[in-house]
């Protein structure tokens, strides 16, 4: 692929890949939110415990439902949420090791991790969602895990990524058909 689509593609790419929060939010808003996102929305639940807010209708089974009402699909991937999240609150930095460690090291996080980039389709919005009210990069793993997908893509693309998640038995380089559905 030539240098300038292999550019664009990352950045077309990363467009599609959006985060959103729980905290503080109303089903409503946090609906209204999404949907503000495109016309095709997926809404990727990659909260690691969902008892939070459950009355509030957002436990997956209800959130699945009001969301479908609205044209939004839903995925959710339990594993990739964070379970460190509590012990790094005040070290971002090491947060963000911890956390992709994690998705390298933990079996059932990193083939979450996988099964969610091969779903990626270029005409839809993914919004990964989980409950932190934060809008710093630093402090919630929907961050950081929007950048292990791209990552994943700049190396299948042949760029190096800056770090890396892929487990010793990966080609990061192997043959990936972009499919346009
Ligand atoms: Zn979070």
């Amino acid at each position: 692929m030539e240098i300038n689509n292999t550019i664009k593609s990352i950045a077309r790419f990363s467009q599609k890949i959006k985060t959103e929060y729980i905290n503080k939010r109303d089903l409503e808003t946090f609906v209204d939110s999404v949907k503000r996102l495109g016309e095709k929305v997926v809404v990727v639940d990659v909260r690691n415990n969902t008892f939070f807010k459950t009355k509030q209708g957002f436990g997956p089974r209800e959130l699945a439902k009001t969301l479908a009402a609205k044209n939004i699909e839903y995925m959710r991937y339990p594993r990739l949420g964070n379970p460190y999240h509590q012990n790094y609150k005040e070290e971002p930095k090491k947060a963000k090791l911890v956390y992709t460690n994690y998705l390298r090291v933990n079996d059932d996080a990193h083939a979450e991790l996988n099964h969610l980039y091969g779903n990626l389709r270029f005409k839809k919005t993914f919004c990964l969602t989980c409950y932190c009210d934060t809008l710093d990069p630093r402090k919630c793993h929907r961050y950081w895990l929007r950048e292990a997908l791209i990552n994943k893509k700049r190396e299948r693309l042949g760029f190096p990524a800056t770090f890396s998640v892929h487990q010793w038995n990966e080609d990061p380089t192997k043959e990936e058909t972009e499919v346009e559905n």
